[in-house]
């Protein structure tokens, strides 16, 4: 693996030019700025794909990664950049569970550097631990470290009022992000994690209704077409040559505005792959979740149950 990843790289790339060629990517060629006038501050770990998350596109926010999203003259000095050079309103910390920075332990990493890394970290003092917490700033609760960067962030004083600066939670093993007001009340961390299931079963709540209103509105615009379809044939000569189109255009009631069936047409057949996906997710989702581990685990044991018997 070692070996060959620039190869690997360069195929991704080379898989990448391929995608774009067939329409599967895009890429953004307009301007520095982002649409959406936001900032992200987020941790380096792998497993974080803001674009992937919030599904976003190339040229949509920016974005800073650090281990452990944190506030330093360096990610001050590119959100002044953003706020002052690309109008950017929305500063968010978006920090996430199981963070590697919580886990490092500061006295084996010393034993693995050089006597010049151990130097320059020690150059301010004498205490070996507390001088590699201040350099490498390790935490032990993630919450309170989205918290405790964003006050570094307001402390500042260097943003305008209407820079709004809010911390994030992702968690990576289940995708889902938690608003500061899902989180930040918690001033314990244990705490936070014992209400953490309950926290998520409101937001599949919420996801079933945010589904439901999906649905409802791809299968509002699926019902709409032949209605609007036939309303279109009413101009055609072509269509009204047709025994059946013309059968349909003799229907009364027909309520449907032409430019807002165009705009639907055009949004189905822009969106058709995304619309599909939507379609699979919803009947993915619709299949109520809680009961369905219920089935997969009894199902193997009734199976095993019967072959010990049959042996
Ligand atoms: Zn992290």
């Amino acid at each position: 693996m070692i070996d060959n990843i620039m190869e690997k790289l360069i195929e991704g790339n080379n898989q990448y030019q391929w995608k774009i060629k067939q329409d599967l990517e895009s890429i953004e060629t307009k301007g520095k700025g982002p649409k959406y006038p936001v900032l992200f501050l987020t941790c380096m770990d792998s497993r974080i794909d803001i674009h992937r998350i919030f599904q976003l596109s190339p040229g949509d926010v920016l974005v800073l990664r650090n281990a452990g999203n944190i506030y330093t003259k360096d990610t001050l000095r590119s959100a002044l950049i953003a706020v002052y050079e690309y109008n950017v309103r929305f500063i968010i910390i978006l920090g996430h569970l199981d963070c590697g920075m919580k886990k490092v332990n500061l006295m084996k990493l010393k034993d693995k550097l050089n006597i010049t890394t151990l130097k320059m970290i020690m150059s301010q003092g004498t205490n070996v631990f507390l001088e590699f917490q201040k350099f490498f700033k390790t935490f032990v609760d993630e919450i309170k470290n989205i918290m405790y960067q964003v006050e570094k962030f307001q402390e500042t004083k260097f943003f305008p009022a209407n820079v709004k600066i809010i911390g994030m939670l992702y968690d990576p093993s289940t995708g889902w992000v938690l608003q500061d007001s899902e989180f930040s009340r918690y001033s314990i961390y244990e705490n936070f994690m014992r209400d953490y299931k309950k926290i998520i079963e409101n937001k599949k709540f919420k996801l079933i209704d945010y589904i439901t209103s999906i649905e409802s509105e791809i299968i509002g615009i699926q019902e709409n077409k032949p209605a609007a379809k036939a309303w279109k044939a009413e101009d055609s000569s072509e269509l009204k040559s047709s025994p059946d189109t013309v059968k349909i255009t003799s229907q009364e009631n027909i309520k449907v505005d032409t430019n807002q069936y165009v705009a639907l047409q055009t949004i189905l057949e822009k969106n058709s792959e995304m619309i599909e996906k939507t379609i699979k997710m919803v009947s993915k989702v619709q299949t109520p979740k809680i009961y369905v581990p219920k089935v997969k685990i009894y199902i193997p044991k009734i199976d095993k149950y019967k072959n010990d018997k049959s042996e």
